[in-house]
């Protein structure tokens, strides 16, 4: 009987189960074959528990390969796997224990005394622990647990995972991913990125997102190819593993990370087949500088918790900074006015929306905000604006409640950005609303310089000046050492609307 996800993870298990699966910072291996049994035990454990086909197992540690085996073994047993950040304080897990109602619940040891608690009044029904090295309740308990056991039939519609979106405004949402979504999003990724068991991925995104988990696990598993473990990114640990990887997924901060050290070089890089970005736009020169350094073109994708993967670049073909490709096969994309929903002309900025086989099944227990987001035909608005240039290639502009509206004129962030940006010495800039007496919102622009060189506000200016329409000038700009960034490079630009917005409070 089908598992559809566990059957696609676990494609390699009788072709050669001694292969390394991953390799961890320390040094140790993990064959294939550890790696399956480690998640046949845990999905045997989840069922000895009680836990039935579509219950949610929450899971909120520090990244490991028993995650992995965790994620994997909850598939198996046919629950829903729902991995929590682990930077989330008490009372945000609270909320998700509340909103989810999982039946077992997964947190660090050093953490259980509180939040066993919480877990308890919500009924949750059990909560194990597991550390960064493995240790804990879980390790414990599936000790003598069965690694035999078949995994439980599901269909390509039963919930596979449930991801809540980072919610920077309003309450977190739960996406609900289908065994059918998260396959073939995969499968599609696999073949477009030419994976095969061969490769050997530097993997050190976290994996309770959807970029860490579903684009570089799942893609590596049904590959049958190594990976490279880390915990998280440490650019002198990654620099030294890029020699023996071939494949690298980053977010856009890896690579400018990886910019400052000295030894990204064309020689260091040799054996590598393949860089991709994603989860934040990657600027223009980060690209350049990029293939200046090293001789390699990053390959830019562009999805969402929700949609899964929505579109790359094509592996081959030429791959054009500032866009991220065309949509992957089985998804399709319009780009519409936002208002009333109609398909804006070619070339012109709109809300994206997506259909397609690696879409969402919904947001959890929230019916009406589903429908509110989807219009008719089964098209998910995005929240981002983008335009299809003239080849045919999707560039995000944007997320749509970023957009300014000043004396009633629209102005894109990313194209002010784009403009400061140019300024010798700046190294990056964030362009946001506040709100303003007379325009109902105001530019604000922060920026970063870079400390060697002096930029002046009259500099930035008188640049802005010749490029851009007065309207979208900048009321006020705001010198900054660097700009707040989530995990997964975005800028949050809701902590820096909380930190300038009140600039214009005495205009
Ligand atoms: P998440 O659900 O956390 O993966 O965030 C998805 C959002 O990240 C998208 O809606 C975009 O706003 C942004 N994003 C993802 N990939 C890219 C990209 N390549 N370029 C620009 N923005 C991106």
């Amino acid at each position: 009987m089908p598992n559809p996800l566990a059957d696609a993870l676990t494609i390699s298990k009788s072709t050669d189960s001694c292969k390394r699966f991953a390799e961890l910072e320390d040094g140790n291996v993990v064959t294939y074959a550890e790696f399956f049994d480690g998640a046949r035990q845990i999905a045997s454990l989840i069922t000895s528990c009680g836990i039935k086909p579509g219950d949610r197992v929450a899971v909120m540690v520090e990244k490991s390969i028993a995650v992995l085996q965790t994620y994997l073994g909850s598939v198996m047993s046919g629950a829903a796997f729902l991995p929590l950040n682990p930077a989330y304080t008490d009372s945000e897990v609270r909320f998700f224990l509340q909103d989810a109602s999982p039946s077992l619940f997964i947190c660090d040891p050093a953490r259980q005394d509180t939040l066993s608690t919480s877990a308890k009044s919500e009924g949750v029904r059990d909560v194990l622990t597991l550390d960064a090295n493995g240790s804990g309740s879980l390790k414990n308990r599936i000790h003598y647990a069965r690694r035999d056991c078949d995994p439980v039939p599901r269909s390509y519609d039963d919930l596979a995972a449930i991801l809540y979106t980072s919610g920077t405004t309003g309450r977190p949402k739960g996406a609900m991913l289908s065994h059918g979504s998260l396959v073939s999003n995969a499968a599609t990724l696999k073949s477009l990125w030419r994976f095969t068991k061969s490769d050997v991925l530097l993997h050190a995104l976290p994996v309770h997102h959807t970029h860490g988990l579903f684009v570089a696990t799942n893609v590596a598993l049904m590959a049958g190819c190594s990976l490279l473990y880390f915990q998280k990114f440490d650019a002198e640990k990654i620099v030294r593993a890029l020699a023996r990887a071939t494949v690298m997924m980053g977010v856009p901060t890896f690579y400018t990370r990886l910019l400052k050290r000295e030894e990204i070089s064309k020689s260091e890089l040799s054996n590598m087949r393949l860089f991709i970005s994603g989860s934040a736009p990657l600027r223009t020169e980060t690209h350049r500088e990029w293939e200046r350094r090293t001789g390699h073109r990053i390959l830019e994708r562009y999805g969402m918790t929700e949609a899964n993967m929505i579109a790359s670049i094509p592996y081959d073909g030429p791959r054009k900074p500032g866009t991220v490709g065309i949509p992957l096969p089985g998804v399709q994309t319009r780009i519409c006015d936002p208002e009333t929903g109609r398909i804006v002309p070619e070339g012109e900025i709109g809300m994206l929306e997506v259909r397609g086989s690696g879409m969402f099944s919904g947001y959890w227990n929230m019916p009406d905000k589903t429908r509110r987001e989807h219009r008719e035909g089964g098209f998910f608005m995005t929240g981002d604006l983008a335009r299809v240039d003239e080849d045919s290639f999707l560039a995000i502009e944007g997320r749509a409640k970023d957009l300014i509206i000043s004396g009633g004129m629209n102005i894109y962030p990313k194209e002010v950005e784009a403009v400061i940006d140019d300024v010798p010495g700046i190294l990056e800039s964030a362009v946001f609303a506040a709100p303003h007496e007379d325009f109902g919102e105001g530019v604000v622009a922060a920026v970063v310089a870079d400390s060697e060189v002096e930029v002046t506000e009259r500099e930035i200016r008188d640049h802005i000046a010749a490029n851009l329409a007065k309207y979208k000038h900048p009321k006020h700009i705001a010198f900054r050492k660097f700009l707040p960034r989530n995990s997964m490079g975005k800028v949050q630009k809701t902590m820096l609307r909380d930190e300038h917005g009140t600039v214009f409070a005495s205009c």
